[in-house]
């Protein structure tokens, strides 16, 4: 199907399906798929993995991990109505907790009707470190590496010319001389950086492969010894930003002005920059987003986890991995973090959910993949300050937890949304609150 500019506000690109489905949540699971083949978003056959729980067979679990013995299921949902640089992408989310896939979409809404997301993301460049000792004076030994440079890029190509060949490869080699963790008795650590463009791969495998294969070089121009060899989770030369900008007036919610939810977002902003007690949940609210998509497409979470937050740490103090400022009458949201992302190796290709993940984002490469978690880290950011700035966080998240509670306490069928809503209404969402309910309507027509 051709994009079609549904709501007369984003530049959507003609051959992007439109990521705007109205009434997609009160659709019931079927008319949800119906839409989503009619649309041409997924096959006859990824229909199939859908309604199977996208679970892989026991045969590619059993190659995937040790031991394996069974699958474990999350939950998959939608985010909606999320353009960036003008695409608009449908977000598949694999995340146990509710209201995620509800603040993206929320967020998305209001950030598409503002223009979109703007988002960049830098090349694949990845670092491998390779620790030297026993190496003599410093200085010296740095010479002799940095003298040794074309040699040890080289060498370290020689392991992989395909990635070469695809443009990638090996292209720097930096050395850290750091101080001692004893003080300065000990000797200081001596780390070479090898840097690689891993191309359209996470790529920790490739660089392990090329740190192991080099060290014995590095031993030889230097006369050290080489212990650790391994990849830096710390991807600060592939970060990724998105941006968004929406005009204060929009904000308008809640029967509060736009500049009332405006201030509240940017005490929020401050309040994060200043204290890292309340900076790592607001990241937290960022990883929501970020992990439920990093999971659905079968990305190395743990590594975008451990990169985010070292990042984070990057002045000296831990901080905000987005920040709100008011810009010329416009609500300015930023967002920046390292993306370490595959579109081929991993689980990418090899799980079919993670497959299908990948085809429903309709991204061409994995520098626009990375656009789109930035972009998703930000509206996700976006919906938890406005909500804390404001009415508050519980409002909303109560409202979709209670569903969870109903369930809990024993709640099936129509029972569950009929629960829920008594329990939001008597604001007291708790599954003992919801057993008395329950046991009620066995008792009575209605309680
Ligand atoms: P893989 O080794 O699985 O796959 C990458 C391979 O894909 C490349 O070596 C290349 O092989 C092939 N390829 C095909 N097309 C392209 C292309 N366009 N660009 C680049 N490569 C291409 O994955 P990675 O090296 O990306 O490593 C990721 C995995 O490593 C993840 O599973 C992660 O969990 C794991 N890991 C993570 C660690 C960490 O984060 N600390 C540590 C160790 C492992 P060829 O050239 O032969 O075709």
């Amino acid at each position: 199907m051709s994009g079609v500019v549904d709501d007369g506000v984003s530049a959507v690109a003609l051959d992007m399906p439109s990521s705007r489905l109205p009434g997609f949540h009160r659709r019931s699971v079927d008319a949800r798929w119906r839409e989503l083949a009619q649309r041409g978003d997924v096959s006859p056959e990824e229909l199939r993995v859908l309604r199977a729980l996208g679970a892989p067979s026991f045969d590619v679990v059993n190659q995937m991990i040790e031991n394996a013995v069974g699958v474990f299921a999350l939950p998959l949902g939608l985010g909606l109505n999320l353009t960036v640089n003008g695409r608009d992408h449908l977000v598949p989310m694999a995340v146990e907790e509710p209201s995620v896939v509800a603040a993206v979409s929320f967020a998305a809404k209001v950030v598409r009707e503002a223009g979109g997301f703007t988002a960049d993301a830098d090349p694949s460049m990845m670092i491998g470190q390779v620790q030297l000792t026993r190496y003599g004076a410093p200085e010296v030994a740095r010479e002799r590496v940095l003298a040794g440079r074309e040699q040890l890029l080289a060498l370290a190509n020689s392991f992989h010319p395909s990635l070469l060949r695809r443009g990638g490869g090996a292209r720097d080699v930096q050395v850290r001389i750091l101080p001692a963790p004893e003080g300065p008795q000990g000797e200081p650590l001596f780390i070479v950086h090898l840097l690689v463009d891993t191309q359209e791969a996470m790529g920790a495998n490739l660089i392990n492969t090329m740190a192991e294969g080099v060290a014995p070089l590095i031993e030889q121009l230097t006369g050290g010894r080489v212990f650790v060899r391994i990849l830096s989770n710390l991807a600060d030369q592939r970060l990724a930003r998105a941006s968004c900008r929406i005009p204060v007036d929009a904000l308008a919610d809640f029967d509060l002005p736009g500049e009332a939810i405006a201030e509240g977002i940017l005490q929020a902003s401050r309040f994060a920059e200043a204290d890292p007690y309340r900076a790592a949940t607001h990241n937290k609210g960022v990883m929501n987003g970020i992990d439920a998509v990093a999971i659905a497409t079968g990305q190395d979470w743990r590594a975008i986890e451990a990169g985010a937050h070292a990042y984070a740490c990057r002045l000296g103090r831990y901080g905000p991995l987005s920040r709100w400022t008011l810009e010329q009458g416009h609500l300015v949201g930023r967002i920046e973090l390292p993306l370490a992302l595959g579109m081929v190796g991993g689980a990418t290709q090899v799980h079919p959910g993670a497959r299908l993940g990948l085809k429903l984002l309709r991204v061409s490469d994995v520098r626009e993949l990375a656009q789109v978690f930035a972009s998703v880290g930000l509206a996700q950011n976006f919906a938890a300050v406005r909500a804390l700035g404001s009415v508050g966080i519980q409002k909303g998240h109560m409202a979709l937890h209670a569903r969870c509670v109903a369930v809990t306490a024993g709640a099936r069928g129509l029972d569950v949304e009929r629960v829920a809503q008594l329990l939001v209404e008597r604001g007291s969402v708790k599954v003992e609150t919801a057993r008395e309910l329950l046991a009620s309507f066995q008792e009575g027509p209605s309680p």
